[in-house]
């Protein structure tokens, strides 16, 4: 069993943090001149690493928790093409959210002799006892958008600004039920995140910064009286597990005819298993408007929802940003210099406050969404279609 959250610290924290914009190249750590520009041999298929470290520090272990979400699949191209072009090997692994395999994987890793991890963790107070061996190796280790906790040994952790991504799903519920104009009242349903992922509470502590007041006022109910991240939250960001959830909440608070007017989702999968629930009793047909559901990530799914009037929002995170960012991480710890930080203070993982880069989640609609994902070339139009 996992050990309890502290959620105070972390709300404590998260107030505390400074915003900054992700756009990279305002410090980039200068480059060596030594072998890191020369590219060792193609790691076959990218999930193999090949055992020859190809020159002396120029060896990345990626290790991303899941390709049954597209947004860790993006992640790991990021980080795999950009690290190649600065002429690292990069050994990139998926561990299908299952905790066992990316220890294993990450034993594996160290036994081969990566110089650097990047890792985006599953289980986020799971991977201690293996850091501390690859720490012993030499290896630098950074903490890959997830925060890894228990452990002194993480150098740098680059992630969104994840407190900002909750208040801005929790703001498009204000805005788009008129609270902040007195409306209501409206009934509202609350999902959470993974509860072994930090960034999860960081979501929900931000959402609830926003509607927590309206709640104390009245203006928003929760019908099912389900708060807190420990009735809310659901575990490895699973959409059936929250589609099931969403079934209980409908037949024990909603078969009255009262209507369920938003739901806050943490992340696209969740919001796309919580739309077939409430499109299962129909709303979305005749004059039963589908509940205003949040998200996040900007998944091809929830976009094309989206922009079919289903889903409402999403938070886009660009994954190139974030990887340029880890890239300068990487090139800093292996040249012994300091990477470019923006928050000095919220991350603390029960050892040591990490120093973090935090890039800029963007709030994503039916009115921006060609806008920011299209212009930017993260999608092209036919991927929307
Ligand atoms: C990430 C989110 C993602 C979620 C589920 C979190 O750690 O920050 O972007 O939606 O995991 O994969």
């Amino acid at each position: 069993m996992k050990m309890k959250k502290l959620l105070s610290l972390l709300v404590a924290g998260a107030m505390s943090l400074t915003l900054a914009a992700c756009v990279p190249g305002t410090t980039e750590p200068t480059q060596s001149s030594n072998a890191q520009t020369e590219k060792p041999a193609e790691n076959a298929g990218g999930t193999e690493a090949t055992g020859d470290q190809g020159g002396a520090g120029k060896y990345v272990g990626v290790l991303m928790p899941t390709q049954s979400s597209q947004r860790w699949i993006q992640d790991g191209d990021n980080m795999k093409k950009q690290l190649e072009a600065k002429g690292y090997e990069v050994d990139l692994q998926y561990a299908e959210d299952v905790v066992e395999n990316q220890v294993s994987q990450l034993e594996n890793m160290v036994t081969k002799g990566v110089n650097v991890l990047v890792i985006a963790s599953i289980d986020g107070e799971a991977l201690t006892g293996v850091i501390d061996k690859a720490a012993d190796a030499g290896i630098k280790i950074i903490a890959y958008d997830r925060l890894i906790r228990g452990s002194q040994h993480i150098t740098y952790y680059a992630t969104f600004d994840n407190f900002k991504v909750g208040v801005q799903q929790g703001s498009y519920i204000v805005e788009k039920l008129g609270l902040a104009e007195g409306k209501g009242p409206f009934n509202i349903e609350l999902f959470g995140g993974s509860p072994d992922d930090n960034n999860a509470y960081f979501f929900y502590d931000g959402a609830m910064s926003v509607l927590q007041p309206y709640i104390d006022k009245g203006q928003l109910v929760v019908k099912s009286g389900q708060m807190g991240m420990d009735k809310v939250s659901t575990l490895r960001w699973d959409g059936a597990t929250a589609q099931a959830r969403m079934d209980n909440i409908l037949s024990a608070n909603y078969s009255d005819g009262a209507k369920v007017d938003a739901i806050l989702s943490p992340y696209d999968g969740i919001s796309i298993g919580i739309l077939s629930s409430v499109k299962a009793v129909g709303y979305g047909s005749g004059s039963q408007p589908i509940p205003i559901i949040t998200g996040q990530d900007a998944e091809v799914p929830s976009v094309k929802s989206i922009i079919a009037g289903e889903q409402a929002q999403t938070v886009f995170k660009d994954t190139r940003t974030l990887a340029e960012r880890t890239v300068e991480m990487v090139d800093a710890v292996l040249q012994g210099k300091e990477a470019t930080v923006n928050d000095t203070k919220t991350y603390d993982n029960g050892v040591k406050v990490v120093p973090s880069f935090l890039c800029d989640p963007v709030s994503v609609d039916i009115s921006n969404y060609k806008q920011v994902l299209i212009d930017s070339g993260y999608y092209t139009e036919d991927q929307l279609k």
